[in-house]
């Protein structure tokens, strides 16, 4: 197991998360709502066990936005406005990569490309991550 810490831009919040070296790849979703969240293409994200995932500092710091009639939600430090990590699923959390340092990303890639049949018209992938319709569980 690895562990890979991260932080948002004001260094409010830090977190750090355990993970195999299996385990590290990315996805990135392509939907319309991760774009909204973003203001870019969409979202790339890594999933680790929620119980390898720990916050270090500025939990007080989060707060969580929940879409309306979607099961989504998105969280950001109140402070410099990042994105930060939230749940996946009772068991999973994402994280999102740009929050990583380099020196932590050695070797990872994009392994899945999520809701590719709504993505941008000017965004073209070009990795060869597995390309996915819609999502996948
Ligand atoms: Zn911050
Ligand atoms: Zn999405």
């Amino acid at each position: 197991m690895f562990t890979i810490k991260g932080r948002c831009n004001c260094d409010a919040v830090n977190f750090e998360f355990k993970i195999s070296k299996e385990k590290q790849v990315v996805y990135m979703c392509h939907c319309s709502i991760c774009r909204r969240a973003s203001g870019t293409n969409g979202v790339a994200v890594m999933i680790t066990d929620k119980s390898e995932f720990r916050w270090l500092i500025g939990e007080e710091k989060i707060k969580t936005w929940h879409k309306s009639a979607h099961d989504w939600a998105c969280s950001f430090c109140v402070e410099c406005g990042s994105s930060l990590p939230g749940e996946n699923d009772p068991e999973r959390m994402y994280v999102p990569v740009g929050l990583i340092d380099n020196a932590d990303l050695e070797g990872v890639r994009v392994a899945h490309h999520l809701w590719v049949d709504s993505k941008a018209p000017w965004d073209e992938i070009t990795d060869d991550g597995e390309q996915h319709r819609q999502g996948i569980g």
